[in-house]
């Protein structure tokens, strides 16, 4: 049977019984998202971190959620239910609360891992520092990173994989409880503090397993009959060593195995061929897990071979995005492999955890009728998963089908998605270069006789400090409560003072502060065509924080200009250049929803174009320095080598397009979020922009040595010379002493001064002092030179 029911409360019974007329079909979810549908999770989270709430409170909060999710999966059909995929921060701390690898400085005692170490592990307190976050593969989750060496004393401290599978079989679910696989754990992990940097994390897999027997044991003994490993660190280029650690573990852990089910779950691209070979061999596993909607090649692997007796959860329904599925398409997929692996040894899933969308789409109220048809978020998906899994058990929803059917057939041809001029446009971009005539020391200094600045020029990446007060207004003005007239006077105002300030601190090249955007990427697509937004389209990035992705839809296009009116606004009020303020096209792509019908380059294009067509409108309204940040171009490196080329290409080329026609005089800026670009400086270099400002909080060292090692760097850069991200202001001399160590290594007449990022978290207590010494000390090295 589906659920094996024990006594259970009459409440569970009801809704299990839905099931029972599907026996033959299986239907399977990797992992579903915590938060909750209008973000329960977060608001129980900070409420009890701000002392506002008991842990009993918090803790009721994350059981009703679990419940209702394994509810919500049994109603729809779902056959193998995950378990432990909730988390209060995240699944990687979890597993090592797990392992009991608590660094030293939480000064755990041993016992069973509570809150009171559990959180400051992952946000730090007022006497330890957080541990380390970081990118979840290439989404926008972020994982806390697990701090490991020679010395930690492995022990089994957490039960909760044990306690929630317990707790839903009390419910009457019986379902697969998840684990981070033993050798993702490592492979995601980094060397402790104190521990050689090339210390082999692989080495500790013996003194981890043994907790994983622990657990599996106690599993078994609660009754699981299926246990899932999620060993996403398969698909990413691994070398021979790396994936003999896979074989090793498993086959250590196979006698404790015995007698469950085992699925190995891999998600976010395909399995390599080698990885492939491996992973179709480990001892003791009995279901393989692959992601069929980015994995393009697996396909062509399991057709070459699948093992006879093994069964294959295929991830057909998308993860990663909030389109609903092309069923038919799916079905003829299903159907293609189910005539290799044999009917009852294939099982319908989704390519990765339903974490990375949207929770319900049902909360959306402000989407229109037509455009909703179109998606399918979390709960959706399961619906979508147990369609297809019913159709082919031979009982197909047909009403279900051809609504889908025909909601796709509406987005194809809706004239809301295609602008033939756009397409057009974005086609003919492909094979040429876009690259401005002049080379970039020509430039700098015909824009150097424009701009007449001082050596070691000061400027700040964009916002200004963002005020309850401000947000408040924009809110109203949002729901029409003040008038156009009303709002336009406050941001002037707003805009006002910081240009005034600027000039006050004598800062070089200003910026209007950015007082009318909520955010960088929201701002500009509310105002072009092809996008749309969500109400409660969150998405967990990490601990309680969610970001709410816009969907991009259709062919992107500007109707109007976006920024020039307070751009030009903004100039009026100075003499000193006043900086054009824009998003980047991959940027945009990047944190949005993207359309699945088109290859995401040729998206980026047409945002490119409408991005270029803005940048022209600034200067000829006579804006001479813009800045089109790409705070997130790094992001879409995908996950293998082999397609970084491909996609570096068109991203790079996507940001040359919006530029390319301007004058030698116009100076374009841009600005990324990071430091870490060593890997990809001569993409950087081919962006060609006259200036980069780039994030270097952590450490010069690390920036600078990609320049101290040959790089030829002929533009102007400014890596950031304090740290926006913390409240601590630091003097005027320290600041000096970082320009100087830059000057050591990069030219004197390319290097700017600026902070890492925008100042909009910021108060302006803090930002006026840090400014002031960031000035003093561009002017301390002036007088030097
Ligand atoms: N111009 C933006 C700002 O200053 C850049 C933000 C970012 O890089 N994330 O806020
Ligand atoms: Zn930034």
């Amino acid at each position: 049977s589906i659920f094996t029911i024990p006594s259970i409360n009459p409440r569970v019974t009801q809704f299990l019984n839905l099931n029972f007329q599907f026996r033959t079909m299986a239907s399977h979810v990797v992992g579903y998202p915590r938060m909750g549908p209008k973000r329960e999770l977060k608001f129980a989270l900070e409420s009890f971190w701000d002392g506002k709430s008991s842990s009993e409170d918090l803790e009721k909060v994350a059981a009703d959620l679990r419940s209702s999710i394994w509810k919500q999966m049994a109603e729809a059909g779902i056959k193998y239910i995950p378990s432990n995929t909730f988390s209060y921060y995240d699944q990687v701390l979890d597993t090592t609360a797990m392992l009991g690898a608590v660094p030293p400085r939480y000064s755990w005692k041993g016992g069973e891992i509570g809150f009171d170490v559990y959180f400051p592990m992952a946000r730090g307190n007022a006497s330890v520092p957080a541990m380390e976050m970081t990118k979840w593969f290439d989404t926008n989750y972020h994982y806390i990173v697990p701090e490991l060496g020679p010395d930690v004393k492995f022990c089994y401290a957490s039960h909760k994989a044990v306690n929630e599978y317990k707790e839903a079989k009390s419910l009457g679910v019986d379902t697969v409880p998840v684990l981070v696989g033993p050798v993702s754990f490592l492979l995601l992990s980094k060397a402790a503090k104190g521990v050689e940097k090339s210390f082999p994390l692989l080495s500790l897999i013996d003194k981890i397993l043994p907790v994983y027997k622990e657990v599996i044991a106690e599993l078994k003994a609660a009754g699981a009959s299926w246990i899932q490993f999620d060993e996403p660190t398969l698909v990413k280029d691994l070398d021979s060593h790396q994936l003999r650690a896979f074989t090793h573990a498993y086959s250590e852990l196979e006698s404790s195995l015995s007698g469950l089910n085992v699925l190995i779950e891999t998600y976010f691209a395909d399995v390599p061929a080698e990885a492939f070979k491996t992973v179709t061999a480990l001892k003791g596993v009995t279901a393989l897990g692959f992601d069929l909607v980015r994995g393009s090649k697996t396909l062509d692997l399991i057709k070459s071979g699948f093992p006879l007796e093994k069964y294959l959860f295929a991830g057909v329904v998308d993860g990663r995005n909030i389109w609903a599925n092309d069923l038919a398409s799916s079905l003829s997929t299903l159907q293609a492999i189910e005539n290799i692996v044999g009917k009852d040894k294939l099982v319908v899933s989704t390519s990765c955890s339903l974490l990375h969308t949207a929770v319900d789409l049902v909360n959306e109220t402000k989407l229109d009728e037509e455009i909703k048809s179109w998606l399918a978020f979390a709960a959706q998906k399961l619906v979508e998963v147990n369609a297809l899994a019913k159709a082919l058990a031979g009982q197909r929803d047909e009403a279900f089908f051809s609504a889908n059917a025909a909601a796709r057939t509406s987005r194809k041809s809706s004239p809301r998605v295609i602008n033939e001029a756009v397409q057009k446009a974005a086609a003919s971009l492909k094979g040429s270069d876009h690259r401005r005539a002049t080379n970039v020391s020509a430039r700098l200094e015909a824009q150097q006789k424009k701009l007449n600045l001082p050596v070691l020029p000061t400027t700040t990446i964009g916002s200004f400090p963002q005020t309850l007060e401000l947000r408040k207004v924009r809110r109203e003005y949002k729901a029409n409560k003040i008038s156009g007239e009303g709002y336009v006077k406050y941001i002037t105002e707003e805009i006002s003072k910081v240009v005034k300030l600027q000039e006050e601190l004598d800062i070089d090249v200003l910026v209007h502060g950015e007082p009318e955007r909520n955010d960088m990427v929201e701002y500009f697509g509310e105002q072009l065509s092809g996008f749309a937004f969500t109400a409660n389209g969150w998405v967990q990035s990490y601990g309680s924080r969610c970001v709410k992705p816009p969907i991009i839809y259709g062919d992107v296009s500007r109707p109007k200009p976006m920024t020039v009116f307070w751009s030009s606004l903004a100039q009026s009020m100075s003499k000193r250049p006043m900086k054009g303020m824009l998003t980047g096209p991959v940027t945009i792509l990047n944190w949005s929803f993207v359309r699945d019908d088109q290859p995401r380059f040729e998206t980026c294009y047409q945002i490119a174009l409408a991005i270029k067509d803005e940048v022209e409108d600034l200067e000829k309204a006579g804006i001479t320095v813009i800045q089109i940040d790409e705070a997130a171009l790094r992001e879409g490196l995908p996950l293998r080598k082999s397609e970084e080329a491909f996609y570096l290409n068109w991203a790079v080329h996507s940001f040359r397009i919006t530029n390319c026609g301007v004058q030698d005089t116009t100076q374009i800026h841009t600005h990324m979020c990071y430091s870490n670009f060593n890997d990809i400086i001569h993409s950087i270099i081919d962006m060609d922009a006259d200036v980069i400002t780039i994030e270097n909080s952590r450490s010069d060292e690390k920036l600078l040595s990609v320049f101290r090692e040959g790089v030829k760097y002929g533009a102007g850069i400014g890596p950031g010379v304090y740290d926006i991200h913390s409240p601590r202001i630091p003097s005027a001399e320290e600041i000096a002493d970082r320009i100087s160590k830059m000057l050591a290594v990069l030219d004197t007449n390319i290097l700017w001064v600026n902070p890492d990022c925008g100042l909009k978290t910021r108060k302006y207590t803090e930002v006026n002092l840090a400014l002031s010494n960031m000035v003093a000390a561009a002017k301390i090295l002036r007088a030097q030179l």
